[in-house]
């Protein structure tokens, strides 16, 4: 594949870092690109730097369980109760986004997007089946993107808002995100704060 471009904005170069990569910040003058595989389409968005703490960082690298990854991405969501953050995490041979909300880590993988129920009518307590999981909806919300950081695995920008449904399915949890051009499904399961290790940080 070839992976170099130039940001459509300002010209810098630009390196696509994997082939799951739909969304492209550059590091230079902060616009957001989309990417289709072939080519970059400007946004006309630009994303703000996220001001909340975590351990790790853009271009982190390091290990989940026993898998190494590299961070490419970040998305940080705001909605009434406060902010959470994802992570978009390249694992070689594949991706995974691990949410992170008040220091609480949960590994999420891309689900079935073709079984999202529609968003309206959806409430707390109901049962819907998604992807074949029978799950049950704990929350339903609205958030929006403040921040976006790096390469991104899915067509959601800075200044969008999103809407909503996360539930649980046995031991797995189920979020469902309705965007302006996508409704992505996660499933995944939390992750202990131990079995996530960073590796030292070569420019602190
Ligand atoms: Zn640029």
């Amino acid at each position: 594949m070839d992976d170099s471009f130039h940001c459509p904005t300002c010209g810098a170069p630009l390196r696509i870092k994997n082939r799951f990569v739909k969304a492209v910040t550059c590091e230079f003058c902060h616009n957001v690109s989309l990417y289709d595989g072939v080519r970059l389409d400007p946004t006309g968005r630009t994303a703000s730097l996220a001001k909340l703490q975590s351990p790790l960082y853009l271009d982190a690298t390091g290990r989940l369980g026993d898998r190494p990854f590299r961070v490419t991405g970040r998305l940080v969501y705001e909605y009434d109760g406060g902010m959470w953050q994802e992570w978009f995490l390249d694992l070689g041979e594949g991706r995974v986004w691990l949410q992170e909300d008040e220091g609480r880590f949960t590994a999420l993988n891309e689900g079935d997007r073709a079984s999202a129920p529609p968003f309206e009518g959806i409430r707390p307590g109901d049962e819907i089946t998604v992807g074949g999981h029978r799950v049950t909806v704990g929350e339903v919300g609205e958030a929006t993107i403040v921040s976006a950081e790096g390469q991104l695995g899915h067509q959601i920008l800075p200044g969008e808002t999103i809407r909503y449904v996360d539930g649980t399915a046995g031991e797995d949890e189920v979020s469902i995100e309705y965007g302006e051009r996508e409704t992505e499904v996660f499933v995944g399961r939390p992750v202990p704060r131990e079995a996530i290790t960073i590796d030292p940080d070569p420019f602190a």
